[in-house]
């Protein structure tokens, strides 16, 4: 099922590579993205020149997401729409896909990485969120979810709202919102990972009875084995996903902020989902509305 999955993937976008970025090597290319020409247009002193300048750029993103932020074994750039939009920004930036280094972080470490310069910005499947603001800046929100569960399929009668955690066994990743919002309102007994695809593995050999995170993220884990996973219930949070840069860097946000409108205008956001997160059968949202920045 695994690898029935990634080979879905990897057929879509080397499908829409071959439809829509004719002369472009790069195999998990999907989206038409614009590589801006020259740095002109930034001014001195900003992030944006030093990276414009340097024709290179470190993103933070996830590589266990299908859909999101997915690497596939023994391929060299990862997959998904947080993927895409990464690409939107650095064509932005004037840097093209081999200037871009693809940086794991997992839930738990991505205000530290942007707090230490470990990357240049975080796109990985990242809430905005009050706590994160004291650490790190967040732009956007380009993308709007919602915490859902992902059960066993014969629990999905019995298992199908957050009422129904109240001592059960539920699975999630430690600096999440989706494990604290368990933990917090719901009254489960919470098992935390590194990362999602680890409770998956925990979910499907029965060590636990339910993961949960985003909508958008357990879409994926049951578009990969959709004979014995189903996600179950309403959103029952909102989680709107942010382009994560380094605090106070306002000249960064504006150009991110403004990065991810022009996306939505040029097509390139549209064009992107439909390439990834569609592909797990979730249906194109009207892209949300985006932050002033602080
Ligand atoms: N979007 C939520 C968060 O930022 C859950 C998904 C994740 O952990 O990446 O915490």
């Amino acid at each position: 099922m695994r690898l029935a999955r990634t080979t879905a993937y990897a057929t879509a976008a080397a499908l829409a590579l071959t439809l829509s970025a004719c002369g472009d090597d790069d195999e998990t290319a999907s989206t038409d993205v614009e590589v801006a020409e020259g740095c002109d247009e930034f001014d001195s002193g900003t992030t944006m020149l030093e990276l414009c300048e340097a024709g290179e750029v470190t993103i933070g993103v996830k590589t266990d997401q299908p859909g999101i932020g997915f690497l596939e074994p023994g391929a060299e750039a990862p997959t998904g729409f947080d993927i895409e939009m990464g690409r939107i920004v650095a064509g932005a930036l004037g840097i093209e896909d081999s200037g871009i280094t693809w940086e794991e972080t997992i839930s738990d470490n991505r205000e530290p990485f942007l707090v230490d310069g470990v990357v240049d910005i975080v796109i990985a499947s990242y809430s905005i969120t009050a706590d994160r603001a004291k650490l790190v800046g967040q732009a956007g929100p380009y993308y709007v979810t919602g915490q859902q569960l992902l059960v066993r399929q014969e629990d999905a009668e019995t298992i199908a709202s957050p009422e129904d955690l109240e001592g059960v066994s539920v699975c999630s990743v430690t600096g999440s919102t989706s494990l604290t919002t368990v933990e917090d309102e719901y009254g489960a007994e919470p098992v935390a990972f590194d990362t999602y695809s680890q409770c998956v593995d925990a979910l499907e050999s029965g060590e636990t009875d339910v993961l949960t995170t985003d909508g958008a993220i357990l879409l994926g884990y049951e578009a990969e084995n959709p004979d014995e996973l189903q996600v179950t219930g309403e959103e029952f949070s909102v989680e709107r996903y942010g382009i994560g840069y380094e605090k106070g860097d306002t000249a960064m946000c504006e150009f991110l902020t403004d990065t991810i409108e022009q996306s939505y205008e040029n097509g390139t956001w549209e064009q992107a989902f439909e390439s990834t997160l569609g592909q797990s059968g979730v249906e194109t949202p009207k892209p949300p509305e985006t932050d002033p920045c602080p």
